[in-house]
């Protein structure tokens, strides 16, 4: 039984994305992951960059603050080497104050100049000055101190000067007496003034500021001046809290602050180990804040850097890109769906394969799935894609097996390019080979059938084919079977070829044969089964030319390809109103005639325009034409429909033609609103062939398909009735009329006349 539901196919399918859509989001990826990568790289090196540029800093800072430190370490040792160089252990233990006193004046100008006085102070804190003064000291600052280093010397805070305003600070030494008991102290007073010198004379980095201050917080120096001997707060709440006073109170550290001058600063600070004063250095803030920019601007360059190259790097791509297309050198080599070559691709490796042996016999193979394009719209587009996917696998095998190259066409065609040995062996091979794959794709979940195109191929001396003319005739051959359902491939033949020339001369000629008259209409009736009655007719072209009659099988096709068609059925159309209205003109015997559209008008609205501008110019009733129409793989059924209601409005019968031929399908039994059914021969001999052979289930299958189209008001003709055994069956199932050889050929008009006569 062979109602297949199956569309042929001008396959469409693919979700169409063009190369060069592919081409321009290819780029694009590549360049944003460039892109990334060099962010991410300029990222982690600026990053590394950035923290030894901190770190370098720091250590900088660091560096500057152990420069100060180490100045000041030496300035308060050379002090206290100077004390020593007048300190005799022995005459200090034995001498009482005055002759200490006097040793001392006896002795100052030996000693470092930076000494505004030195002084002996004793047990009762009398101090005996090297001015010969001596002076109470219990009421001042005391200077004789429990902390001495090491037991060495004493440095004292900052101090006011008892003989003048400028503020000093002192440097003691302790004087034992015999039994070893300290009876008082050698002390010297240096005015802090000198101490300018450390910040003068020294000068590390280039916009550090110093800070000296002693165990209080107060400044010995300072960059403003009028903060000596004073604490300093910062103003601002944020800093307050890191006061002179604060800094003097850790061993060492660094906080960011504001300066007595109101500048922000990073201040990094010690205590000094000899004396407990604290040195700070100071470092304005922008300096650090300047890597940061420093850096950000750096990240910036890099990147409108990499930005500009890689627009740079783009345009030439795609300049080198296009010449490269320009020249043919690059092609998309590979379909992204298979993964196999693009017919492009193939066409080269073909052409290639024979130049290279041209003494070999080839063999090029065209495939496709039959019905893929219902196969498409019906499952979807992805069932599509699987289907095809999963037939290039197999078939891809089978090709690679045979040490054959494959590519893949539009949609569902494949081409294999084969060496073979023989016209014979291959033939042999390959049958074996579509048997094999046949059972492997019976494993896909919808089942499908591939039709093949096959050609054969030997170069010869003066002749040689290219590999286009060879695709052009696998596909001709392929084209041939389209329709039969029992036929899997065709192999190219010159009788192919000799078709082809033959279309040629015939398209050649059409025009002026539809001119000269040379197209003539036949009438073949139809008979009512009830009565064995005619009932109808339809009109069916033939050529008729010198040589003789030619058949619409090896015309209509062709006219239907390059749309002459549409032509010559107007001109039938003519004929046949012509023929109905000289009947009733002259009171002879007539029937209903129906007329072939052919699926090459499209366009409801201007078909029918046309046909009523022609058939208005006769004087026949309207009932007296049936429009034939068929179903067709590119149109929809509203298209087919709005035809319908057009003829419909303007009182013609419209049947629907070939109904199960393998164009047409059941859901259009409800959709399109004909009149008649009239089923295709093919389908009446897959139930009964012409040697009288009976399928039961057909059988029953075409009763069903009767039983609807009466319940659904429509009458049903069966075509190509051609023997008394399937007239009979026809009858015994309530089918309302026949049109075939059994009862009539189409007939010239003349003897259709005198059939209507005998048979009416
Ligand atoms: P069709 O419309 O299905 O026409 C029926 C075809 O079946 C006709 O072939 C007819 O001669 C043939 N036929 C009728 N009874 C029998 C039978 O018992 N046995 C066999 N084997 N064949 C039978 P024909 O006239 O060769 O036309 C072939 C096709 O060409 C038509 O099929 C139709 O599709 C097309 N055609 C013919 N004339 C025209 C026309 O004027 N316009 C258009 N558009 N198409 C036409
Ligand atoms: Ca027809
Ligand atoms: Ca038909």
């Amino acid at each position: 039984m062979h109602f297949c539901v199956k569309i042929h196919a001008v396959s469409f399918f693919v979700k169409k994305v063009s190369p060069e859509r592919i081409r321009i989001i290819s780029t694009l990826t590549v360049s944003l992951f460039i892109m990334f990568l060099v962010f991410t790289l300029t990222g982690i090196v600026m990053k590394r960059a950035l923290k030894s540029a901190e770190e370098e800093y720091y250590e900088s800072c660091e560096q500057v603050l152990e420069g100060y430190t180490t100045s000041i370490n030496l300035y308060i040792e050379k002090y206290y080497a100077s004390m020593e160089s007048i300190y005799d252990e022995d005459f200090f233990m034995n001498a009482d104050s005055r002759e200490i006193q006097n040793w001392i004046i006896s002795r100052k100008k030996y000693m470092d100049e930076d000494f505004s006085s030195v002084a002996y102070i004793d047990e009762n804190k009398t101090g005996w000055f090297d001015d010969g003064s001596v002076l109470d000291l219990k009421d001042t600052t005391s200077t004789v101190n429990e902390k001495y280093s090491e037991g060495k010397y004493f440095v004292s805070n900052i101090i006011s000067s008892i003989f003048s305003d400028s503020p000093v600070f002192l440097i003691s030494k302790q004087v034992y007496d015999s039994s070893r008991n300290v009876k008082g102290s050698l002390t010297v007073s240096v005015k802090v003034n000198v101490l300018k010198n450390i910040t003068r004379k020294i000068r590390i980095g280039h916009n550090s500021s110093v800070y000296l201050q002693d165990r209080n917080g107060r400044f010995l120096i300072v960059p403003d001046r009028d903060y000596i001997g004073k604490d300093f707060f910062p103003s601002s709440d944020e800093y307050s809290k890191y006061s002179s006073r604060y800094i003097s109170e850790s061993d060492f550290g660094m906080v960011q602050t504001e300066s007595e001058r109101e500048q922000l600063i990073n201040l990094f600070y010690r205590k000094i180990e000899g004396c407990g004063w604290t040195l700070a250095v100071g470092f304005p803030v922008e300096e650090l804040d300047m890597i940061y920019t420093r850096q950000n601007s750096t990240r910036l360059l890099i990147l409108v850097i990499s930005l500009c190259s890689l627009v740079v790097l783009l345009f030439f791509q795609r300049k080198i890109q296009d010449s490269f297309y320009k020249n043919q050198v690059v092609d998309f080599a590979y379909d992204p769906l298979t993964k196999l070559w693009t017919r492009q691709r193939f066409e080269k490796e073909a052409s290639r394969m024979i130049r290279h042996n041209p003494k070999n016999i080839y063999m090029l193979v065209e495939s496709d799935i039959s019905g893929f394009k219902f196969i498409n719209q019906n499952y979807g587009e992805d069932t599509g894609d699987r289907m095809i996917f999963f037939y290039s696998q197999r078939i891809n095998r089978i090709t690679k097996e045979k040490h054959g190259i494959i590519g893949r066409g539009y949609a569902d065609r494949f081409y294999s390019l084969l060496r073979v040995g023989s016209v014979r062996s291959a033939m042999s091979v390959f049958k074996e080979s579509i048997d094999e794959l046949n059972e492997s794709i019976r494993f896909f979940d919808i089942p499908f059938f591939p039709k093949f195109g096959i050609t054969f191929y030997r170069a010869g001396k003066n002749r040689s084919v290219s590999i286009k003319e060879l695709i052009g005739q696998v596909s001709f051959a392929k084209s041939s079977i389209k329709d039969n359902a029992l036929k899997s491939y065709a192999i190219y033949n010159s009788k192919m070829m000799h078709r082809v020339n033959e279309e040629r001369k015939m398209e050649l000629n059409m025009e002026a044969a539809l001119k000269r008259g040379e197209f003539i209409v036949l009438y073949q009736p139809k008979i009512s089964l009830a009565d064995d009655r005619i009932v109808g007719a339809e009109a069916l072209v033939r050529w008729k030319t010198k040589e003789g009659i030619i058949t619409p099988d090896k015309f209509i096709p062709l006219f239907e390809r390059n749309g002459f068609i549409k032509k010559l059925d107007f001109f039938v159309y003519e004929q046949v109103f012509k023929f109905i209205q000289s009947q009733i003109k002259k009171g002879g015997p007539i029937v209903p005639v129906s007329v072939n559209m052919s699926r090459n008008h499209n366009k409801p609205e201007k078909f029918m325009h046309d046909f009523l501008y022609l058939f208005k110019k006769y004087d026949i009733p309207s009932n007296m034409v049936q429009v034939e129409i068929i179903e067709r793989s590119f149109m929809n059924t509203t298209t087919l429909c709005d035809i319908t209601n057009l003829l419909h409005n303007e009182g013609f019968t419209v049947a629907m033609d070939d109904f199960g031929s393998g164009e047409s399908s059941l859901n259009m039994l409800t959709k399109i609103p004909v009149d008649v059914l009239k089923f295709d021969r093919t389908f009446l001999y897959s139930s009964i062939g012409e040697s009288g052979s009976f399928d039961y289930k057909g059988a029953k299958f075409i009763k069903i398909l009767i039983d609807l189209s009466k319940h659904l008001e429509k009458q049903t003709v069966f075509e190509g009735v051609e023997t008394v055994e399937q007239r009979d069956f026809l009858r015994s199932v309530s089918c309302d009329q026949v049109q075939g050889y059994f009862y009539s050929r189409p007939l010239f008009e003349s003897d259709f006349i005198a059939f209507m006569e005998k048979f009416r």
